[in-house]
């Protein structure tokens, strides 16, 4: 039941391609793209592995063991925290390895917390505020996700800003930090999500009235694994401004698609809507959505060059692959759009020999 209530899996689901419409009904109204993609007769491939929700678990325990240590030494060397910030609040459920018996508990626990340290003002009081915070759970008002939007945080760390404190939103991902080669989109997605937290953690502590009192850094951390071990890598200072707006545009649509279908979590009222919807392939719908094939093909049809990546629908731009293709073949250009992309093409070749 509590795992059910999590939302945060359709928050990431949500956030790894927020311009669809259909995305977001699906993670709102939690019918899984699968069950659509079942009936439209695709293949169903994102069911999630066992073995990588496993090493996932497996990751996360280790670090909070004995007291948050190996958490609290790598935020430390990363300079998250100074040396002499310790301590540590585990708000994870028993099933996680924590302490909390359900997610009411571990809602009221973190509630408290917040609450607590919005108070601490002196030296001392500051001092012994934890310096790690595992598995905080906030829930997040305004009717976002059906039927609400409970989230887990991976960890944060409370910082200590002159006479106040201020929290540091951390997302845990088991893929290798490889410095500058780390999977560009791997990384771009982790930021989307940790915006998402920055935001919604920031919308409870106005309903709290404790913005003020216990703000939260638009810098974030990511922490990855070490290549070849299960030892984390902080890459600390992630902005996460950019990524905390945009998810600050996306609740104000997720709130608009909440309220649609008297809001029901009925397959069969919510495929037919989701069907319906607008999309918007990207690249990344073929790392988790399993309507991918679907929408690949309607926007191979339609010319839409995202089909060839990303950066060819940059470099395109409004221009579809049709339209490119013949003005290759020596069409001519019927704007100033086109004949600048024909020139970049032009410029692309020479270059390329
Ligand atoms: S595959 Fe289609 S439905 Fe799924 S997120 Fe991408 S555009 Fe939306």
């Amino acid at each position: 039941m509590s795992e059910s209530r999590d939302t945060r899996l359709r928050f990431e689901q949500w956030a790894k391609n927020p311009q669809c419409t259909a995305n977001a009904i699906s993670a709102v109204h939690n019918v899984r793209m699968s069950e659509v993609a079942k009936r439209e007769g695709a293949p169903i491939t994102f069911g999630q592995s066992p073995f990588a929700l496993a090493r996932g678990q497996t990751f996360e325990r280790s670090l909070f063991r004995e007291q948050g240590k190996t958490m609290l030494e790598a935020l430390h060397k990363a300079r998250v925290l100074p040396e002499d910030r310790a301590g540590f609040a585990d708000f994870r459920l028993r099933m996680s390895g924590g302490k909390q018996p359900n997610l009411d508990a571990a809602l009221q626990a973190t509630k408290d917390f917040l609450e607590s340290a919005a108070k601490a003002s002196t030296p001392a009081a500051l001092a012994a505020l934890p310096a790690v915070l595992a598995g905080p759970v906030v829930r997040i008002p305004g009717g976002l996700m059906l039927p609400e939007a409970i989230l887990v945080i991976d960890v944060m760390a409370v910082q200590i800003e002159g006479d106040r404190p201020r929290l540091v939103v951390g997302e845990v991902k088991t893929y290798p930090d490889r410095a500058g080669f780390t999977d560009a989109g791997e990384l771009a997605t982790a930021r989307a999500q940790a915006g998402v937290y920055v935001h919604g953690l920031r919308l409870v502590l106005a309903d709290l009235g404790l913005t003020d009192a216990l703000p939260v850094s638009d810098e974030g951390f990511l922490v990855l694994t070490r290549p070849g071990f299960n030892r984390p890598s902080v890459r600390a200072g992630e902005s996460l401004q950019y990524q905390a707006q945009r998810a600050e545009r996306g609740f104000a649509k997720l709130r608009v698609v909440a309220a649609e279908l008297g809001g029901s979590t009925d397959p069969d009222i919510v495929i037919p809507r989701i069907q319906a919807a607008p999309t918007s392939y990207c690249e990344s719908c073929l790392s988790f959505c399993d309507r991918a094939p679907v929408c690949h093909k309607a926007a191979l049809a339609s010319g839409d060059p995202t089909v060839l990546g990303d950066e060819v629908a940059h470099f395109l731009g409004a221009t579809t692959l049709h339209r490119a293709f013949e003005l290759m073949s020596g069409a001519e250009p019927g704007n100033e759009a086109e004949t600048d992309l024909l020139a970049r093409i032009a410029e692309l070749g020479e270059r390329n020999g």
